[in-house]
């Protein structure tokens, strides 16, 4: 049985930073969603030129086009032994959707999701200051977490950039599709037993700290 981890929280609650160290604390591949998308528009595959106005809006990807992305990477040999899945389920079809592929492939079941939290207005600081890597999507920001040399990725020396939905408006539209569409997930694995409060506003190492101990308590 595959050990999988749903991380839940706003945009900007710092999913993928932390994803990266429970990786590899964990030993479990680091599925993000977003990242997916965004190399499928980097090379212009049908699927990213689908997704691209979507982004652009802050709006989600349609539920099917996103389960069978996600279907797909999960079939991967390298999610053998589990995965921590970053930005997806965002929805509950997309949970239930999980859930029954889940069963159907004897993978298991989902086994904790930790909910990060963090007020609104943190959001907006965090993701105006945030900038990723083109490489592999490493994350910084320009207050809380800098690069060592301005511009540049301390792990893999590549650009770093700052995505074009972090603009304030978009951002807007983020966090209010956040509290329609994924909101509900909280309760959907909260009713399963497996939901984790995480107290988001303190500094990364912290978090860091919290998330382990909350995943590694079995
Ligand atoms: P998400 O994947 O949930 O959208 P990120 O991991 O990309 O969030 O984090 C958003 C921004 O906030 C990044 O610039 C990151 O460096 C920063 N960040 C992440 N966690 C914290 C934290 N605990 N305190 C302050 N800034 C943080
Ligand atoms: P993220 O990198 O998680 O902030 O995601 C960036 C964008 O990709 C989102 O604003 C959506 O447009 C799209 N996206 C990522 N994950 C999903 C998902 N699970 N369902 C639908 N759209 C998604």
């Amino acid at each position: 049985m595959a050990d999988l981890i749903v991380l839940l929280g706003p945009p900007g609650a710092g999913k993928g930073t932390q994803a990266k160290v429970l990786s590899q604390d964990l030993g479990l591949a680091h599925i993000s969603s977003g990242d997916l998308f965004r190399d499928h528009l980097q090379r212009k595959t049908e699927l990213g030129i689908l997704a691209q106005g979507y982004m652009q809006r802050g709006d989600l990807v349609p539920d099917d086009v996103t389960i069978s992305m996600i279907r797909d990477r999960m079939s991967n040999p390298d999610c053998a032994k589990g995965a921590i899945l970053d930005g997806f389920p965002r929805t509950v079809p997309q949970a239930q959707a999980l859930d029954a592929w889940l069963a159907d492939s004897k993978l298991g079941a989902v086994r904790k999701a930790p909910y990060i939290k963090v007020s609104e207005k943190a959001l907006v600081e965090r993701l105006s200051g945030r900038w990723s890597c083109r490489a592999a999507g490493h994350v910084y920001h320009e207050k809380f977490n800098p690069p060592k040399q301005s511009g540049k990725c301390d792990l893999d020396g590549s650009e770093l950039y700052q995505r074009e939905d972090d603009k304030a408006e978009t951002v807007k539209n983020r966090i209010r599709v956040y509290f329609e569409q994924t909101t509900p997930l909280i309760e959907y694995y909260r009713r399963k037993g497996v939901l984790a409060e995480i107290d988001g506003e303190k500094p990364i190492a912290e978090v860091t700290e919290e998330l382990l101990a909350s995943v590694k308590n079995k």
